[in-house]
């Protein structure tokens, strides 16, 4: 068996050189992939790249297209929050070539694209996955495209830019900029490099929980605290601690703790009323930009995979996002807001009287503070 794409709706499976980006039905693409062998012996030890897990990634036997594309992201530190806080650890996933998490997926995405022949990919973002996904193109020798919503940060816009990719500033919402890209990827002549629709990104996501198993001589932490917007970290973090799971590394699953905006929280809102589906909701507002996702397309498939470790998903207090950024500047730590907003979610459900029942947490930094304007 190769790796296929497989409908998420209803199970229909597509090769991997197919110019669809979705199932005829409707239906999201999830992979299907043989089964791998891997423990610690697979690591390969001298590379420094999260492709030290090449074995567990979905790449053909001998593929080295990724050692062109490659630029070192992933293995990024686990350190205490603060010296004396034994509990709270921090992975400094902005410590990327492009300063946010994001690499994990498009390096994966793209090496993919290349292995497939692309010459021109297209894809559409807030601001993080298209500053990857462009650094990615170019580093690969493929065209790019990106459309972003009016409103993204300046800074983005120009770091995309300097990637040589073409940017196309939609007037509208993020859902007005997805529509768009998706109407030219149904144009066919290029790749759809969505970190939403391609199942690939997922596999570079997933490394963050590779990482964790890694470096922590597989003690992993019982609690893991995520941003949660289109929930492309929380699925490849699902993914990675449920494969390892399945490989007899783990002995159990950490609890995911996702933090939604307050005032854009599908998701959220779905979990509170015991419901499995998501409805679209209006975004009114948030600092928390990079998570503010109005119509998560995966929404239900991330809930469920939430539900699956017995986690849960709370708010991050709006008027409380600055503050937390503060306080990590003060322990060291330069954030985007965004990743601020996962610690105000995080120390509204922190207190004394409840702080065993999370166990030991860690909470990834996903994006350096030089991303915003403020
Ligand atoms: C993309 C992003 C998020 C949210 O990730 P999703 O995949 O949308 O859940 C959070 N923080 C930062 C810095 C990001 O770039
Ligand atoms: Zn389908």
């Amino acid at each position: 068996m190769t790796t296929q794409y497989k409908c998420h709706k209803c199970g229909l499976k597509y090769e991997l050189d197919t110019p669809a980006f979705r199932c005829e039905c409707g239906g999201l693409f999830d992979l299907e992939k043989p089964e791998f062998e891997f423990s610690r012996d697979h690591i390969i030890q001298e590379e420094w790249s999260l492709f030290r897990y090449i074995e567990a990634l979905p790449f053909e036997q001998g593929s080295k297209v990724w050692k062109e594309i490659s630029m070192g992201e992933g293995v990024t530190p686990i350190l205490p929050l603060d010296p004396g806080m034994a509990d709270v650890w921090v992975k400094l996933d902005y410590a990327m070539p492009t300063l946010s998490f994001k690499d994990r997926g498009a390096v994966v995405l793209i090496a993919k694209a290349k292995e497939l022949g692309s010459k021109k990919v297209i894809q559409d973002s807030s601001g993080n996955a298209g500053t990857s996904i462009a650094a990615y193109a170019s580093r690969a020798g493929i065209e790019c495209e990106i459309f972003v919503p009016e409103a993204t940060s300046v800074k983005k816009i120009k770091q995309i830019s300097a990637y040589g990719a073409k940017v196309h500033i939609v007037n509208g919402s993020r859902e007005d900029t997805a529509e768009a890209a998706l109407r030219a990827a149904e144009k066919g002549d290029a790749f759809y490099a969505s970190h939403v629709y391609n199942p690939f990104f997922y596999e570079g996501t997933k490394t963050f929980a590779y990482e964790i198993y890694e470096q922590l001589k597989g003690a992993i932490p019982d609690s893991v605290f995520l941003p949660l917007g289109n929930g492309t970290l929380v699925l490849g973090c699902y993914y990675g601690f449920r494969e390892l799971h399945h490989l007899n590394l783990i002995k159990k699953m950490p609890r995911i703790i996702a933090v939604q905006a307050e005032t854009c929280a599908p998701i959220y809102e779905a979990f509170i009323r015991g419901e499995q589906s998501i409805k679209e909701v209006v975004n009114t507002g948030t600092l928390a930009e990079g998570i503010a996702i109005a119509n998560p397309l995966r929404g239900k498939q991330v809930l469920e995979a939430i539900q699956a470790t017995a986690g849960e998903i709370i708010i991050a207090p709006e008027k409380q996002i600055l503050d937390a950024k503060k306080a990590l500047a003060g322990k060291g730590f330069y954030v985007e807001t965004t990743t601020a907003a996962t610690f105000a979610g995080f120390y509204s459900v922190y207190k004394s009287e409840n702080r065993e029942s999370f166990g030991k947490v860690l909470i990834p930094l996903c994006g350096a503070g030089l991303k915003n304007e403020e």
